[in-house]
């Protein structure tokens, strides 16, 4: 028998539903993190409200003291960051390594935020008209509406709900249906900090349910949403047509140019880490592996080798480098484009096979796909697993070409040591981020995060950007 636990936390309670639903562990699915309560459309009517009501009381709390808050909320993630990050491997799939380090990520980001709370500045401009002067300052939105994915379950919720916070907002936050656990244990962690009953409020329950109620709800006066492009465009019309502020972090299609130059271990290593860590099943993993002719057998040859010797397992077991697919959804979709990838021309080097290990799990090797074109859909689509497409290119003009021939516009890294490529492709990529002899996944907490293109909608994320979308300007002028 496991656990049931509530998934409602609405006015600083959680709160008892009629349906429940079961947390499989990707590694294990005979083990059972928990049965989960799942909330209903009234539910988001409730939080809203109970958002309202502690929104005031927010904006009336003293600085230090809210910024008090946002540093027990890192305290504890800090101090709990080992068994949160095994609950959140247990039930994502994730790497206990990189599960723990996601955990003291979002620990740095509440950290992060304590100090903006004391660092909202406005401006001072003379009036046109003599005498007067002109005030612009920033002012919370209000109730804001935290809509998170799967694949970072404390993360991306941390770059959300940290700056909403910091800035004197409300939040309702609808987490991914596959993550409930590490919604849960976040949720009580920020209800013990001391902030006010109300301010953050969580509704576990069906996208098509609780978040599209959310995107919809009148009260609810700014989105963030990180997911998939689908998703996203229905978040984007749903905002649009009631005139409410949206911030949409979506997909990735992102390249890594590797050129003669190379150091070429430390291509391989960033093409690895980039490609295959996290199961690939990261917004910013390199899907593209852009590859001039002088190093390309070499480079294929290291990466392959790379790949084979990867320790694919339990996510939580000691040395395991690849953990599963999230659910056996995600896992056919790796498996099925690896055979669109074959069917299109191009040639399965090594992995791309499901596996099994002494537990039942969503096991997968990872796929190096080699002779790939940017035609293909295999370098087009987001696939979300562990595969890269090796794309012989001529050289950087062409390389940089099919980086921006791409849909979506998220991260593109190269590897060089060349100084005057690295500095053109810095300034030619049409992405949000560039990263240069490092592996496209991988940011550091305190900077703008967020792409172009299909990728992204509206201001950044994160670092001091983050306050553009969770505060509004005010422009007084004033005679005395
Ligand atoms: P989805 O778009 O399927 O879901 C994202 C969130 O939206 C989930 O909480 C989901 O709920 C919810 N949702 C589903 N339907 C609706 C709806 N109609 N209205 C409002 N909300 C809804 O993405 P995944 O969770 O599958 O995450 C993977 C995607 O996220 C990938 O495309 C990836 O690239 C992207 N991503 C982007 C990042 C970035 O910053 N650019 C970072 C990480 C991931 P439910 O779970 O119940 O379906």
């Amino acid at each position: 028998m496991t656990e049931s636990r509530a998934g409602v936390f609405i006015g600083g309670e959680w709160l008892a539903t009629d349906t429940f639903v079961a947390n499989v562990n990707p590694s294990d699915t005979s083990d059972v993190v928990g049965h989960f309560g799942v909330g209903q459309a009234h539910h988001v009517d409730d939080a809203v409200a109970a958002a309202t009501r502690a929104a005031g009381e927010w904006r009336a709390t003293p600085l230090e003291a809210r910024a008090m808050c946002l540093h027990a909320i890192a305290d504890e993630v800090t101090r709990r960051a080992e068994s949160l990050g095994d609950l959140l491997a247990r039930e994502e799939g994730k790497t206990l390594p990189e599960a723990i380090g996601e955990a003291r990520r979002a620990a740095s980001i509440f950290r992060f935020f304590a100090g903006e709370v004391m660092r909202v500045h406005g401006e001072i401009i003379d009036s046109t008209r003599p005498g007067a002067d002109v005030l612009v300052t920033r002012e919370p939105l209000g109730v804001v509406g935290v809509i998170t994915p799967w694949n970072f379950p404390l993360a991306i919720p941390a770059w959300k709900i940290a700056p909403a916070l910091a800035y004197g907002n409300s939040v309702v936050w609808k987490p991914a249906s596959l993550v409930p656990a590490s919604a849960a244990e976040l949720t009580s962690i920020i209800h013990e900090s001391g902030v006010p009953a109300g301010l953050v409020n969580m509704v576990f329950g069906s996208g098509s349910t609780i978040g599209q109620g959310l995107v919809e709800h009148a009260g609810v006066a700014g989105v963030s949403f990180t997911g998939s492009v689908g998703v996203g465009t229905g978040v984007a019309t749903a905002t649009a047509q009631r005139l409410a502020r949206v911030q949409l972090e979506m997909g990735g299609k992102n390249a890594l140019v590797v050129l003669d130059d190379a150091d070429i271990d430390r291509a391989v290593d960033v093409a690895v880490q980039g490609s295959f860590y996290s199961t690939g099943q990261r917004c910013t993993a390199s899907s593209r592996l852009l590859v001039t002719p002088g190093i390309h057998e070499e480079f294929v040859d290291k990466l392959v080798a790379a790949a084979d010797g990867l320790v694919v397992g339990d996510a939580r077991a000691p040395g395991t480098q690849i953990g599963p697919a999230v659910n056996a959804e995600q896992l056919e979709q790796d498996l099925s484009y690896i055979r669109i990838g074959q069917d299109e021309g191009s040639e399965l080097l090594v992995g791309g096979v499901a596996v099994e290990r002494s537990t039942p799990g969503h096991f997968i090797t990872p796929a190096v796909l080699g002779s790939a074109s940017n035609e293909m859909r295999i370098s087009r689509e987001e696939i979300f697993g562990p595969v890269a497409a090796v794309i012989p290119v001529a050289d950087l003009d062409e390389a940089i070409a099919i980086t921006n021939d791409c849909d979506f516009g998220l991260t593109a890294g190269i590897c060089t040591t060349s100084l005057a490529a690295a500095t053109r492709f810095r300034r030619e990529a049409e992405v949000g981020m560039v990263m240069v002899n490092l592996p496209t996944a991988g940011v550091d907490a305190h900077v703008p995060f967020g792409g172009r293109k299909s990728s992204n909608l509206g201001p950044r994320e994160q670092g001091r950007s983050a306050i553009e979308f969770y505060t509004q300007l005010k422009t007084a002028y004033v005679m005395p």
